[in-house]
């Protein structure tokens, strides 16, 4: 199973894409985990995407999708993957489709979460990292995964917090990229809609609304997934 996984910073399609990962085996590929690994890492990739990601811009196109493209060759990409947070805009968008044209590489299914700015906004400023696992959810806003005092809800851990994530212009500007449908984020969702629309419902276009709680969000995907 292929799977592009759209939504604005903030609606929860990570976490929703750690759940399809151990669901269908396939690896959740998060274009941002990459650059903060390299961050953290000191690489020169890293180095060169901090400034962008400090920012909220998007890292540029010459360093973005040769990236992904590569990791899509991977052994563990044989069976599927599910990519979020790429493509992020209108060129990605074609690259990929260009890319995978190539490879014989069809893709099943985009999903589009949808969810209102502010509350996506709210989101990401309550949004705490675990310093032992990123994948333990923490929200200082949603009670459903409060942290523990200071600590993490899972395991005790310190929590932090991402610059880009407390920058309220940096969130502004990554929506504003998200809802541009000239050449941003939506351009690429429209994109996959409209090349869906041309091949007989392929890839197939799924909806989801992020206002409910993660786990009624994660039924109705598991659902629609046919799971
Ligand atoms: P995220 O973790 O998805 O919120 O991404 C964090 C940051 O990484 C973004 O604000 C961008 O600076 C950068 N980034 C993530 N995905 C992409 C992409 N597909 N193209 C360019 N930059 C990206």
């Amino acid at each position: 199973m292929k799977i592009l996984f759209f939504g604005p910073n903030g609606s929860g399609k990570g976490t929703q894409g750690k759940i399809v990962k151990e669901k269908f085996g396939i690896p959740h590929i998060e274009t941002g985990v990459i650059f903060r690994d390299n961050i953290s890492r000191g690489t020169d990739l890293g180095k060169e995407a901090k400034g962008y990601i400090d920012r909220g811009e998007l890292v540029p196109d010459s360093i973005t999708i040769p990236m992904i493209l590569e990791r899509l060759k991977e052994d563990d990409c044989n069976n599927g993957w599910l990519l979020d947070g790429f493509p992020r805009n209108l060129t990605q968008a074609q690259e990929l489709d260009k890319a995978l044209g190539q490879e014989g590489i069809n893709l099943d299914i985009v999903i589009e979460m949808i969810l209102d700015r502010q509350i996506a906004k709210n989101r990401i400023m309550g949004r705490r990292l675990c310093v032992n696992d990123n994948n333990h959810p923490n929200n200082i806003f949603i009670d459903a995964i409060k942290p523990d005092g200071d600590n993490c809800r899972v395991c005790g851990g310190e929590l932090k917090t991402r610059t880009d994530d407390q920058d309220e212009e940096a969130i502004d500007q990554r929506h504003n990229i998200y809802y541009d449908t000239e050449t941003g984020t939506m351009a690429g969702v429209n994109y996959y809609k409209d090349l869906s629309a041309k091949k007989n419902g392929v890839p197939k276009i799924m909806d989801l609304d992020g206002r409910p709680g993660l786990k009624e969000v994660t039924e109705e995907l598991l659902a629609k997934l046919g799971q």
